[in-house]
């Protein structure tokens, strides 16, 4: 065998104390990017082959099997490179490149007559066969047969007149799911003047092999209802053309039907869909469509990011001011992160869009603008109510202008029925009681008499049945507070469409308020996300104060996105010359900075400003963020293991700060902001390494985010 003989073999384990690479001998052809199974111990371990080497310091044992399924080479760089940047396991990141495990491929049998003698000859090749009626038939029709033809195929297969075999038949997801390829949209529209020259220079930048790195970086800032997805559109077509490849990456696909459809429509079969509303068969053979090159552009949810695609020549981040962007759970990864990496390593084009792009990226990507809205109508005029000393949810302006509107948006950042309940006598109130938070009641009602529903926890998932009188002093007067988006659906007139996280088919509910002629669509920020429907003509905050009291640096940029991007769903489709849609923001803060450049419609005054308040409190994009959160069930031993944690901690980490207790685990803090992002990642790395190694705090489970949402 030619090469190097020794494979380094990162086992796919989620044990943080087994940490890889080990040498394996080198099977034939094996390569970086290949997974096999190997013997560790007593045991036998999946693994991912992440380096060649020439020799080992051990006795070499062989991988016992080599899957079919293997890694591009800069996909395993990726992984090694992401452990390391947000501190997680390898095996964790490798993990998530893999496709779907468990589901073969699937087969389906295939029948094809063996034709006797020259194939060519234009005489019957069957006449010197006896054969009757049926069986005759029956090869006339192949390869396409029924089921129940198996036996007389059979027979046929023993004398030799036909041949079986059971042949790959890809699964391709369904297209409610993923968008038809047909109705409007296959061919590109003219494009405006703006977006000719968005187009332009996002062309010229993708044929420069040469252009340095930061050149290769854009931001598109479009105001909504710009045509963005259009820009993208004919940039993906370039690439595509050009034989390279593309990621499209959007917030979360069942609120982005549309962006997807309008990729199919236009691009068709070259495009393929990752994400994890499809079946584990149908993701593993888009994941090989991808791998084999079938697929050349991948449209999804943020895991799109890690599609198994090489020539990466365009990587599109839609709506890239989206915290959904930011993975929940473990490997905490942020897919805009990720996407730049992919588009640098490959020498790739990134171009990230938004209306109100974060300070982070207009701080460091190079600007193209649309600074008008395609359909040449105008910005909804936004208005903001004060509503101290008001009461009732909704003002009277509100009222009035909701009944005036033939569609309108209400956005209320609250799910459920009502937020908390209080008993009106004691002051009771009733928590979790595995977290130290109210329960929200579900599925109330507006009759008086017995609460009906249920409460329900938003952090751990426990229910109970709502008081009838209160626990603590019997009283029957248990006042329900805080509206929530169920109760505020019901209050409102005509009809009502709600859409929150409580709701399943959200797709649906957007196509139907979108297909609607009149009513009205209230939820949670998710209704303000990119959606396209023509003839909203007023767009309502309820709470603009829910996230500007929020306590966190983002406070300010989450208030201004929020009411940014419900303006921009106002008013689209209206065309020039048309009376403007109007927004009404109820607030307690009419004076708050993020609110203002919101009603002014001015991303770039806000930005800049928040660019420079950013600068003199020292937070991103001018510092990073490291988080690392302790929870135990036992106080004691959480607060041990958090001061233990600190003295090894960079210098001036603030903490330990208790959070409040979820899922019966007590928490602490511990914060760190540093202007040396990869020196600091490492000594939170050893910190937490000593900390998670130390008998003393076994059990404490120690999460680390870099750069939390
Ligand atoms: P954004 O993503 O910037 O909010 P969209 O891509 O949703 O904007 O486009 C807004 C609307 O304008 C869509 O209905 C789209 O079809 C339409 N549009 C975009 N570009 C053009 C164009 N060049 N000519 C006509 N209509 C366009
Ligand atoms: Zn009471
Ligand atoms: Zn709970």
């Amino acid at each position: 065998m030619f090469g190097p003989r020794v494979i380094q073999v990162e086992p796919l384990v989620s044990a943080r104390g087994v940490r890889g690479p080990f040498d394996y001998a080198r099977p034939d052809g094996c390569d970086v990017g290949a997974v096999v199974d190997v013997p560790f111990g007593r045991q036998r371990l999946r693994g991912v082959v992440t380096g060649l080497a020439e020799d080992s310091d051990h006795r070499l044992k062989a991988p016992t099997a080599v899957s079919d399924v293997s890694l591009p080479p800069e996909l395993v760089r990726l992984a090694l490179w992401m452990a390391d940047d947000i501190v997680s396991t390898r095996a964790r990141c490798l993990e998530l490149l893999l496709p779907p495990e468990g589901v073969g491929e699937r087969t389906r049998k295939w029948a094809e007559p063996v034709v006797p003698g020259d194939p060519a000859d234009p005489a019957d090749p069957w006449a010197d066969v006896r054969l009757n009626a049926n069986q005759r038939a029956l090869l006339d029709r192949l390869p396409d047969w029924a089921g129940d033809d198996l036996p007389a195929l059979r027979r046929l297969e023993g004398r030799g007149l036909v041949r079986i075999e059971e042949r790959a038949h890809g699964r391709r997801p369904d297209h409610a799911q993923v968008g038809g390829l047909h109705g409007d949209g296959r061919t590109a529209p003219p494009l405006n003047p703006d977006q000719h020259l968005a187009v332009g220079r996002i062309a010229a930048v993708l044929a420069d092999p040469d252009a340095p790195t930061r050149e290769r970086r854009l931001l598109l800032h479009g105001v909504t209802g710009s045509g963005k997805t259009e820009v993208y559109l004919q940039a993906a077509q370039r690439v595509v053309d050009a034989g390279r490849t593309v990621l499209v990456l959007v917030p979360e696909i069942a609120l982005t039907p549309q962006t997807v459809a309008r990729f199919r429509r236009r691009l068709g079969e070259t495009v393929a869909v990752l994400h994890s509303g499809l079946s584990k068969g149908e993701r593993r053979d888009e994941w090989w469509r991808l791998r084999s090159g079938e697929a050349r552009v991948c449209v999804g949810p943020m895991s799109t990011v890690f599609a198994p695609v090489s020539d990466l020549g365009l990587v599109i981040v839609d709506e890239e001011h989206d915290p959904a962007y930011k993975h929940d759970g473990d490997p905490r990864y942020d897919a805009r992160r990720v996407a730049a990496w992919r588009a640098t390593d490959a020498g790739a084009v990134l171009l990230v869009g938004s209306a109100t792009p974060r300070p982070e990226s207009w701080a460091s990507l190079r600007r193209i603008g649309l600074p008008r809205r395609a359909d040449g109508g105008e910005m909804p005029a936004v208005r903001l109510i004060d509503v101290r000393g008001t009461r009732g949810a909704l003002h009277p302006e509100v009222h009035r202008a909701l009944a005036d509107a033939r569609k309108a948006i209400v956005l209320l950042n609250r799910r459920g029925w009502a937020t908390w309940m209080e008993c009106a006598d004691c002051g009771h109130t009733w928590e979790c009681p595995n977290c130290d938070v109210s329960l929200v009641l579900h599925g109330g009602s507006s009759a008086s008499g017995r609460t009906r529903g249920v409460l329900r926890c938003h952090h751990c998932g426990h229910q109970e049945r709502p008081p009838g009188r209160c626990v603590t002093c019997t009283s029957v007067s248990v006042g329900q507070h805080g509206l929530g988006t169920e109760q505020l659906a019901e209050e409102l007139p005509g009809h009502v469409y709600r859409l929150d996280a409580d709701v399943r088919d959200r797709s649906s509910v957007l196509e139907a308020f979108g297909a609607a002629d009149h009513g009205i669509l209230v939820g949670t920020q998710m209704i303000a996300k990119g959606h396209d429907f023509p003839g909203v003509e007023l767009g309502v905050v309820v709470d603009a104060d829910a996230t500007l009291r929020f306590p966190d640096f983002r406070s300010q940029e989450r208030t201004f996105q929020l009411v940014a991007q419900l303006a921009g769903r106002a008013g689209r489709g209206a065309g020039a010359g048309e009376a403007p849609a109007r927004v009404l923001v109820q607030t307690r803060s009419p004076e708050d900075p993020s609110l203002r450049f919101a009603a002014r419609h001015d991303a770039h005054g806000f930005v800049v400003e928040e660019i420079e308040r950013r600068r003199t409190l020292g937070y991103p994009p001018f510092s990073t963020i490291v988080r690392v959160v302790c929870e135990h069930p036992d106080e004691h031993r959480v607060q041990a293991a958090a001061d233990a944690l600190i003295v090894r901690m960079p210098q001036d980490t603030m903490g330990p700060v208790p959070l409040f207790r979820r899922q019966a685990r007590f928490r602490r803090q511990l914060l760190v902001k540093a202007t040396s992002r990869a020196a600091t990642v490492a000594a939170v790395r050893d910190a937490v390494a000593a900390v998670v190694d130390d008998n003393a705090h076994r059990g404490v489970v120690l999460a680390i985010e870099v750069d939390p949402r």
